[in-house]
């Protein structure tokens, strides 16, 4: 138990580290590693707001109930997607080359087109999902601001912090592409958040194919993360020392994985299972990424199927 504990820390102290180094270099400077800031948002409204922990909750037991009974959606998806570009500079403004691009990449991605995944190891082939999402663009918005980055506290989402107030997020999946400085991709919110600031906002430095996308992060799959937390998944460590990711066919992770992981990379949690470093729900390098499972794939459909939280997209 009480190495448990100094693991935990060791690895929240790296975490910290992490920020101070980015937050003493500029907005500009590319992230060193992968940092997603969805947990730490949640975390933040969990205890800014109490019925947010309880529409949660029954999220969470609605999810099983939906999962244990194999309930899946009554027919296809497809997402709706209204991209709100805020820039200062040239390059913040992204293209409309680049924006589809990116939405060509999630219909890889969530329906098992995307190329690697053929490189799915066959250890993981049984469990490999085509999830069955198709995204469509429907509108971008576009704004200047003088604005040198955004941070993570929702003000891209509110006009009267000059940001772009999302365009009906119960009916459309609102992205914000923007600077979010201190070394974060993206960030998500979870479903049962409040309506006016739901979506997913994603660096502009990592949005995409083309333009100002940069290696590591110039194949897409910061959004393909970002839309996983949007639709309801956990990161695949669970976001704690051999956590749990509430999704069956996933094997524990100790923790994060980063760069580009040599397969099989063992986890040293109960049963040394071989790690799925290739999921989505990692923090693997954008060509390390590939695949979600079926059990995400499941845990996804639960919010979409009636009486679900994201029911207004579903069939
Ligand atoms: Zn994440």
């Amino acid at each position: 138990m009480k190495k448990i504990l100094v693991l935990g820390s060791a690895v929240l102290l790296l975490f910290s580290c992490q920020n101070e180094d980015d937050n003493a270099t500029t907005a500009s400077a590319p992230a060193a590693k992968r940092l997603c800031a969805t947990q730490e948002v949640y975390e933040a409204q969990l205890k800014a707001d109490p019925g947010f922990a309880l529409r949660r909750n029954q999220i969470e037991s609605f999810t099983e109930q939906a999962v244990s009974q194999g309930r899946l959606v009554n027919g296809k998806v497809v997402i709706p997607v209204v991209v709100n570009v805020l820039y200062k500079t040239t390059a913040e403004n992204i293209s409309a080359t680049q924006i589809q691009s990116q939405i060509d990449v999630l219909n890889r991605d969530f329906n098992a087109t995307n190329s690697d995944f053929a490189n799915v190891p066959s250890l993981f082939s049984g469990v490999a999902a085509n999830v069955g999402i198709s995204f469509e663009l429907v509108s971008v918005v576009r704004k200047s601001t003088t604005k040198t980055s955004w941070g993570t506290n929702d003000a891209m989402k509110k006009t009267v912090k000059g940001g772009i107030a999302p365009t009906s997020p119960s009916t459309n999946l609102n992205l914000w592409v923007c600077t979010i400085g201190q070394g974060i991709l993206g960030y998500a919110q979870f479903p049962g958040g409040s309506s006016t600031t739901d979506g997913v906002v994603i660096d502009s430095r990592y949005f995409g194919l083309s333009g100002t996308a940069n290696y590591p992060y110039n194949l897409g799959r910061t959004a393909t993360h970002e839309i996983g937390h949007w639709m309801n998944l956990r990161h695949i460590w669970g976001d704690a020392t051999c956590g749990s990711d509430l999704v069956s066919d996933t094997p524990t992770h100790n923790t994060a994985n980063y760069g580009a992981p040599t397969f099989p990379h063992y986890s040293t949690c109960t049963g040394t299972p071989v790690e799925m470093t290739m999921n989505y729900m990692d923090y693997t390098d954008d060509r390390a990424m590939y695949m979600f499972s079926n059990g995400q794939k499941s845990r996804m459909a639960a919010i979409f199927i009636s009486g679900g939280a994201r029911a207004g997209f579903g069939i």
